[in-house]
């Protein structure tokens, strides 16, 4: 065998072997992905806090485990899907999850959290002599359970090659975007370029309305002119010109306004901690906080242009479309 072919057949073999994984938040997105992984034919053992989701992940394939230490005993993998880092950082160290690990496991936290967490999160998994990556996702809910989701990683080459085989049966494409933390950085710098442009663009179809102008007209000439983007393309946020996005049924997600402003507020966060002027960031992320807290969480986070609309008066919503 050539030097190629050998490589070639390390990774198969890597790519076919069984692995023992515990996935530590089995939530909407983490208990997709962990039945996922349980159907690819790895033993997936599991824990939640909250019981409906461990049993509803239980009767997918994955082995209830009581605690998060027990899920650990006998994995070759440690999978961690938390609402943010302190959740990481507290089950890593406090909730014993290093400790309890064998040593050399791969620690592969796909959760969205800040970047200075994640970068203290791989000290930490080094620190206890195992090995450590970030993989947050895109892709939400229906990309979870459909297999497609994309994956920006942060860690060494090798950490990022031993994941990838697991990462090929969770989504369509997985990115190594760099060193510890570069995942979580490009997770919040693309939403950062979605939150601000879908202000932007809901502003200017708000504006195009006061001005008597059709949200086709303003959709048929911008969509193939210089404002176009997925924002606007993919997640019109007015109802009409892109049939399948959300505002064609009353906002439901898609991508809710909660978690837009989650990931606006980890990208302000790093924005002032390294002193960049990110102005539009900082007030998309101020907008959508507003917006969360005023009713729109649960939302698709395009219906921030209804926001808009009413702060900038009710008269303007008339504009006849035919
Ligand atoms: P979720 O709230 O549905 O799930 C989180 C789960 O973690 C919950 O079931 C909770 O009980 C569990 N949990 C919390 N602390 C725990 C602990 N100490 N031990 C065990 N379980 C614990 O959230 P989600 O929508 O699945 O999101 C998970 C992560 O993925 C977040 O960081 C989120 O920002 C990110 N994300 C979500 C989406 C999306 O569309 N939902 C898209 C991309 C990224």
């Amino acid at each position: 065998m050539s030097r190629t072919e050998d490589t070639e057949a390390a990774e198969a073999a890597e790519a076919a072997e069984v692995k023992n994984i515990a996935f530590v938040g089995l939530g909407n997105m983490g208990g997709p992905m962990a039945a996922n992984l349980a159907a690819a034919g790895h033993r997936v053992v599991g824990h939640d806090l909250s019981a409906d989701a461990l049993a509803a992940a239980a009767e997918r394939g994955v082995v209830a485990a009581a605690s998060a230490v027990e899920a650990v005993a006998d994995a070759d993998v440690v999978i961690t899907m938390l609402p943010a880092g302190r959740h990481v950082l507290a089950l890593y160290r406090d909730g014993g999850l290093l400790a309890a690990a064998a040593p050399g496991t791969l620690f592969l936290d796909c959760s969205t959290i800040d970047v200075a967490d994640a970068r203290t999160a791989h000290e930490a998994v080094a620190a206890a002599g195992h090995r450590g990556l970030d993989a947050p996702v895109s892709g939400g809910v229906v990309g979870a359970e459909a297999g497609t989701l994309t994956f920006m990683a942060g860690g060494g080459a090798a950490e990022f090659a031993a994941a990838e085989p697991l990462l090929a049966v969770l989504g369509k494409r997985a990115v190594h975007c760099g060193a510890a933390g570069a995942g979580q950085a490009a997770k919040i710098c693309n939403n950062m370029i979605l939150g601000v442009s879908m202000v932007a663009v809901s502003e200017a179809f708000v504006l195009g309305e006061s001005l008597g102008l059709t949200a086709q007209a303003l959709f048929d000439v911008a969509s193939t002119a210089s404002g176009q983007c997925w924002a606007l393309t993919a997640n019109c946020p007015v109802p009409g010109p892109v049939p399948a996005s959300p505002a064609n049924r009353d906002y439901r997600p898609g991508f809710a306004a909660a978690l837009m402003a989650k990931d606006l507020g980890l990208a302000a966060g790093a924005a002032r901690a390294t002193g960049v002027d990110a102005a539009l960031g900082l007030r998309a992320a101020e907008l959508y906080e507003e917006f969360a807290a005023d009713g729109g969480a649960e939302r698709d986070f395009s219906a921030i242009v209804q926001a808009i609309r009413e702060r900038s008066g009710a008269d303007i919503t008339g504009v006849d479309a035919t």
